[in-house]
């Protein structure tokens, strides 16, 4: 579960330390660019975190390099959905910066429904 972008042990990210094992969490997908994990206090039946590899803190920080690696994220959250029963569809929501909420600086979706 390693990534070489991420490699650096005083990184104080939470979600690189999930990332790194280095904290649990319960991990429901993973590839080469992306994991999914068990949101700790979950808003809907199913409530996942689902985070790019490499550490880009928000919506905010994006720039044109990231444009296949955001469109590879994008394209798992069908494919996670489906893993875990969401068959009639499921809400996505990214809270960016301080003003929208935002808790942990590592890019995350929040996915949510209901298993059917
Ligand atoms: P946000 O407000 O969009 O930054 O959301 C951060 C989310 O991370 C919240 O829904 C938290 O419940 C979740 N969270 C915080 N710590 C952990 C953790 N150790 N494992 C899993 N989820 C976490
Ligand atoms: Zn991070």
């Amino acid at each position: 579960m390693s990534n070489l972008n991420n490699l650096n042990n005083s990184n104080p990210c939470l979600f690189c330390k999930i990332l790194h094992q280095e904290i649990p969490a319960e991990i429901v997908y993973e590839d080469e660019h992306v994991i999914a994990f068990k949101d700790i206090h979950p808003k809907a039946p199913v409530h996942l975190l689902v985070i790019p590899k490499t550490h880009i803190a928000s919506l905010l920080d994006l720039s044109q390099t990231h444009l296949d690696l955001m469109g590879k994220l994008t394209l798992a959250l069908p494919k996670i959905a489906q893993k875990m029963g969401l068959s009639q569809g499921f809400k996505i929501q990214i809270n960016t910066g301080i003003g929208g909420g935002q808790e942990v600086f590592h890019l995350h979706y929040h996915l949510m429904g209901k298993a059917s």
